[in-house]
């Protein structure tokens, strides 16, 4: 389906109203590949979207906006330890992560009620209370968008990091993903290292998936707005992760800031932590804000622009880089110009 002229205001959790010259939704992997085959009168540039809760538009864009609705879960294989399933990436992520706790499958459901949906997952490498999507996915199948190829991708050749894979850095707008492979456990196996998630599960009694999933669900709603509300795309900064010597420096001068060792070697610091500290937590500048319980969180209030939201994006990045010597790095993609 081609769309022209056409408001992204449902298309983006900031709720922000810019256009996209052309917008194509794309049912199915074969009406994907013709698409690609002949691209028809859509202009470039191209842009890929999932629901747009990762995105900020600071402009309307003037190309051709990419939707993946392919929405299929199928089980692949199982054997005693668990179950393959291929997921389109049309999927709801929550939607999918329902339907894992209904089936008894164990792994994502940490990640519960993170918005968006199945295809950008492993682009995002999503993670919550102490897990990453990257430790579930086997393979991620996308089309090449220059010529409808297909391509399969192991989990090794995704180079999954801490909110990054390949589709984010030199795939990114390359390859259309168009269905994800996840591996998850039938013996139940919990994850509640995160102190405040175990002690809400203890309230609903005994640990059980359902149980866990329900824990993550409370505990989000308590804490991030929800954008149907205010308008937002969850953490707007990245955890800043440091040399194990820089960020000794940094916590030897601030011994209460949060921080945990970091896959990679080096130590994540709390950005959020670093924001509220420099007195943001709960400040509006016009339409745009941070919001009152969550200082990673950015918010429209209702009439915000994109560039009110970056601006204000700016001027964080700014106080906390002049008070820690950290530059926070933007998790939010900003799309458009000004
Ligand atoms: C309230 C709130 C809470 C959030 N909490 C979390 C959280 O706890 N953890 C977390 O990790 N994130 C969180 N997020 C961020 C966001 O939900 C995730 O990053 C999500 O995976 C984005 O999905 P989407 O479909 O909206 O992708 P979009 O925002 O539309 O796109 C994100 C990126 O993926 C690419 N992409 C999307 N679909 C495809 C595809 N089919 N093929 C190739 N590339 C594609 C896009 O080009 C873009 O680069 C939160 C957001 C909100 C609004």
């Amino acid at each position: 389906m081609i769309y022209r002229n056409i408001s992204l205001k449902p298309y983006n959790t900031f709720g922000l109203d810019y256009k996209a010259d052309c917008l194509v939704s794309l049912k199915t992997e074969e009406e994907a590949i013709v698409f690609f085959r002949d691209r028809q009168s859509c202009g470039e540039p191209l842009l890929i979207m999932g629901e747009g809760s990762n995105l900020l538009f600071i402009s309307d864009f003037r190309g051709t906006v990419l939707h993946s609705a392919i929405e299929e879960i199928n089980p692949e294989e199982n054997d005693e330890s668990g179950v393959i399933l291929s997921v389109g990436a049309g999927v709801k992520w929550d939607h999918f992560v329902e339907w894992c706790v209904k089936k008894g499958y164990y792994g994502v459901e940490n990640l519960s009620l993170i918005p968006g949906l199945v295809g950008a997952a492993p682009v995002q490498n999503i993670g919550a209370y102490g897990v990453e999507v990257k430790d579930t996915i086997t393979r991620v199948r996308a089309l090449d968008i220059s010529d409808g190829s297909v391509r399969e991708f192991s989990n090794g050749e995704c180079l999954f990091s801490y909110r990054n894979s390949i589709f984010k850095k030199d795939l990114r707008n390359k390859f259309f993903i168009t269905k994800v492979y996840f591996k998850l456990g039938i013996i139940p196996s919990f994850n509640l290292r995160y102190d405040l998630l175990e002690e809400e599960v203890n309230k609903a009694g005994a640990i059980s998936l359902r149980n866990v999933r329900q824990a993550v669900i409370n505990i989000r709603k308590r804490k991030l707005p929800d954008p149907k509300v205010y308008g937002n795309a969850g953490s707007f900064f990245k955890n800043p992760v440091l040399s194990i010597p820089e960020a000794e420096k940094i916590i030897a001068k601030y011994p209460q800031i949060p921080h945990y060792p970091d896959d990679s070697g080096g130590i994540k610091l709390a950005a959020g932590w670093l924001i509220d500290r420099c007195g943001w937590k709960g400040k509006r500048i016009g339409n745009a804000g941070v919001h009152e319980m969550q200082a990673l969180v950015l918010v429209n209030f209702g009439n915000a622009t994109g560039k009110e939201i970056y601006d204000l994006s700016e001027k964080i990045r700014e106080s906390v880089l002049e008070k820690y010597g950290i530059a926070l790095e933007r998790e939010v993609e900003i799309i458009g110009s000004t």
